[in-house]
């Protein structure tokens, strides 16, 4: 697939000539056209939702209530086997965002992942949450191509998913993302498990907003978050809900409508 120009990028590389010409025939309201332009590209790097530079998948199509778990920023010695555990339990599916970087020091845990029926999704080389959102075309080359020479490395598959650190993405993020063969995947719901590391609050958040072919972002590393994900799948068990593994064409960049949602919880 190619990349494309969105009506946001037209927008926003349209809008300094536009606003001169205006200029020149004397109407300083063209400064609000190219202040405009500014702010939509502000609010499409930061916002992790917002779709302007390309499709950021936020739900899936479920085929019943189920959910998709995302968990972030492993493999990680003091969570990732407790996890695994855990949802061998549950019989729960997850899918493991991950770092190259941790990934080259713990191979053996993300083939551990990837026995167990989870999956992988690239989360790049360093994770430079920071800085990700101003990376030009050939730092964002290297966090992508990093993160699957660790794969290579370790023998692992390339996966064909991505999820941004924090969210962020710029208009050179998409172009990479599509000559690579990946899709950007955001979430439905978080529970600000980083910042906070308070278990009930987490399970809270995530519980009170779950509906059928919501995506639920947790994060590795973190103790808390362990015995939020245990509280949440015995929760999610009892209220019906399964968790699976989407595929490629059921990721869907809106939610589903209410009446589609009832119908799913319905079954
Ligand atoms: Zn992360």
């Amino acid at each position: 697939m190619r990349a494309r120009f969105t009506a946001t990028l037209l927008y926003i590389i349209l809008a300094p000539p536009i606003t001169l010409f205006f200029l020149g025939l004397g109407s300083w309201w063209a400064l609000l056209f190219q202040f405009g332009s500014h702010l939509v590209l502000v609010l499409n790097t930061l916002l992790p939702k917002w779709q302007g530079f390309g499709p950021v998948y936020t739900h899936f199509t479920p085929r019943g209530a189920e959910v998709w778990i995302t968990l972030d920023d492993g493999p990680d010695l003091r969570t990732t086997p407790e996890i695994l555990k855990m949802l061998d339990r549950h019989a729960a599916r997850a899918t493991f965002f991950l770092v190259g970087e941790k990934v080259r020091r713990h191979p053996e845990l993300v083939h551990q992942i990837l026995a167990a029926g989870h999956q992988i999704g690239n989360h790049t080389e360093t994770h430079p949450q920071f800085s990700f959102w101003r990376f030009g075309p050939s730092a964002l080359k290297k966090e992508l191509i990093g993160f699957e020479e660790a794969c290579v490395v370790a023998g692992l598959p390339c996966p064909a998913l991505f999820r941004a650190p924090v969210g962020m993405k710029n208009p050179f993020l998409h172009p990479h993302l599509i000559a690579r063969g990946l899709v950007l995947v955001a979430w439905s719901i978080r529970a600000f498990d980083t910042r906070h590391r308070n278990v009930s609050l987490t399970v809270r958040c995530l519980a009170g907003a779950v509906r059928p072919g919501a995506i639920l972002l947790l994060h590795e590393g973190l103790v808390e978050t362990v015995t939020a994900l245990d509280r949440l799948l015995v929760w999610l068990s009892e209220q019906g809900y399964r968790t699976v593994l989407p595929s490629l064409d059921q990721l869907r960049t809106k939610p589903l409508a209410p009446h589609e949602t009832a119908r799913f919880l319905e079954r």
